[in-house]
């Protein structure tokens, strides 16, 4: 008796030539509805599944495969008498091969007008199940859910049948498969239902690429990005020119655009090692640049950037006096292509700024044996909440440079003191143990490039006792945001009324470790 290949396939591109492999490798093919169409039109003989199952497909294609017939035929195992003697007491013949791919759910959900009965008739269940039973026995079963697997299982059948090497590689395949796809309509559903706190998160994500190396040259390393792409995210990012992105590029780079996300105004942000080193903001992206840029003209080199407006032909000439690993912006005029595409290996991406609200979803970090997931940090918060907590009120101007400092410091390792006026910040202190070590740090860089006139401090969490409002004091600082809530608090309200400082509690802290 021939041997039997299944196939079952919603894709079907590759069919026919594989399925003509088959054939000539000896096998004789059994088919579902559309697949057999499309066998019967390219002159590729096949068995319907009913001339197998002795059923006719029913319930509109909900079932058509799900039968001993069929699932003896995968799952029977060829070493033991006692499954063989119920093969065939049964009448049930083995399926050495199975071809699936299944009902296309992700490209279903992922059309904007999709109903939910639209999503439920492509939940596959045929398919997986199959998939599965092949998978299981794949001492005995090779099965391909892959088509760019047809031409290694074609080259095997030629010579002679899959090797048992072969077969595990596609089993493994197939249950990661299945796997992905089922947490895709546990996703799916769990959002439909409205659950999307952190602990009902399924993991839906798809190998992006695999790259070239980690965060050193001895670790390997992949990229991941979510099955359902989110449009503002280095994921999406379109890659223009330059050398291929490493695993540190994706990291700062995504560190990067979650600053840029909270600017409207034209603004860049100068990008080192996870911390900002320059954010500027001003009335043209050039000016922006110019800001960014003066903030701290030592750490940018080899930094990444991202600007929120198209880079211009003068912006780029200045970016390009530069090395710099990264450029990130909605676009690039022709003129600022040419001059920054001079560089073979600087890596220029264009993004969809106009969706940067859009990605507000959870977000994970792993730990040793385990996974941490939250909410990202995003929340509205309105400078005109924030309360006064000294004598003296602080000045439109300072008000200003607050609202900007504050923006700065939550996507700042902790602990975070970043000083800044009204278009850039000056001083960033970063990482710190303590938080007047960072202070320090801070109010040194300012110092160094004389632009503490009329800097403001902000701090991500309170200030634990006086000492960093002392020292802020001391170098001059006119102006605190911090969120309160030490029990200390008070000690520092009275340092900052004995300087003149107006400091304002945000009630919010903005930790990032
Ligand atoms: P066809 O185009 O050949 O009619 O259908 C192929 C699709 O049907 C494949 O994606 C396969 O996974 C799926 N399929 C096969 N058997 C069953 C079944 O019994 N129930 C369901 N719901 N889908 C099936």
């Amino acid at each position: 008796m021939k041997k039997r290949a299944l196939i079952s396939v919603s894709d079907k591109t590759g069919l026919v030539a594989f399925a003509k492999g088959i054939v000539a490798a000896g096998l004789e093919i059994i088919s579902t509805g559309g697949t057999k169409k499309a066998l019967d039109e390219a002159g590729v003989p096949s068995l319907a599944i009913e001339e197998v199952t002795g059923f006719p497909e029913m319930m509109d294609g909900r079932v058509k495969t799900l039968h001993p017939k069929i699932h003896g035929g995968l799952l029977g195992r060829r070493d033991l008498d006692s499954h063989m003697a119920a093969m065939r007491s049964h009448g049930i013949t083995e399926i050495d091969l199975v071809v699936v791919n299944l009902y296309p759910f992700k490209e279903t959900i992922e059309k904007p007008d999709v109903t939910e009965a639209e999503a439920i008739e492509n939940i596959d269940i045929g398919g997986p199940s199959m998939l599965r039973s092949g998978a299981k026995n794949f001492a005995s079963v090779a099965v391909v859910v892959d088509p760019a697997d047809y031409e290694l299982v074609l080259t095997e059948l030629q010579a002679g049948g899959t090797t048992l090497g072969t077969r595990k590689y596609l089993a493994a395949k197939v249950f990661r498969h299945t796997a992905a796809y089922d947490a895709l309509i546990a996703g799916y559903l769990t959002n439909v239902v409205g659950d999307s706190q952190p602990e009902k998160m399924t993991l839906t994500y798809e190998l992006k690429q695999s790259l070239r190396y980690g965060e050193n040259s001895h670790q390997q390393a992949a990229f991941y990005q979510d099955a359902l792409p989110v449009s503002y995210s280095i994921a999406q990012a379109k890659q223009l020119h330059g050398k291929e992105l490493s695993y540190n590029n994706i990291k700062d780079a995504d560190a990067a655009l979650r600053i840029a996300r909270e600017f409207e105004a034209p603004t860049v942000v100068a990008l080192k090692h996870m911390n900002p080193c320059g954010i500027g903001t001003g009335d043209t992206i050039e000016a922006a640049y110019d800001f960014a840029y003066a903030a701290d003209p030592v750490s940018i080199f080899g930094g990444i950037l991202v600007a929120n407006r198209t880079i211009d032909l003068a912006t780029a000439e200045k970016m390009h006096q530069l090395f710099l690993e990264i450029i990130i912006a909605p676009d690039f005029t022709e003129e600022a292509f040419a001059v920054l595409s001079k560089k073979k290996n600087l890596r220029l991406m264009t993004l969809d700024f106009s969706q940067k609200d859009q990605s507000t979803n959870n977000e994970t970090v792993s730990v040793l044996g385990g996974l941490l997931v939250q909410e990202q940090d995003v929340v509205k918060e309105d400078p005109a909440n924030w309360q006064v907590v000294t004598k003296r009120q602080p000045t439109k101007a300072e008000l200003a440079a607050m609202a900007f400092a504050w923006k700065a410091v939550k996507h700042v390792k902790s602990n975070a003191i970043v000083l800044a006026n009204e278009h850039q910040t000056v001083g960033i202190g970063a990482g710190q143990m303590n938080r007047v070590g960072s202070v320090k740090i801070a109010i040194d860089q300012a110092e160094a490039a004389e632009m503490m006139d009329g800097a403001v401090l902000a701090s991500d969490a309170f200030f634990p006792m006086a000492d960093s409002v002392e020292y802020a004091a001391a170098h001059g600082i006119k102006a605190i945001v911090q969120p309160g809530g030490s029990i200390k608090d008070q000690l520092s309200i009275e340092a900052a009324d004995a300087a003149g400082i107006a400091m304002v509690f945000t009630d919010l802290r903005h930790f990032r470790h």
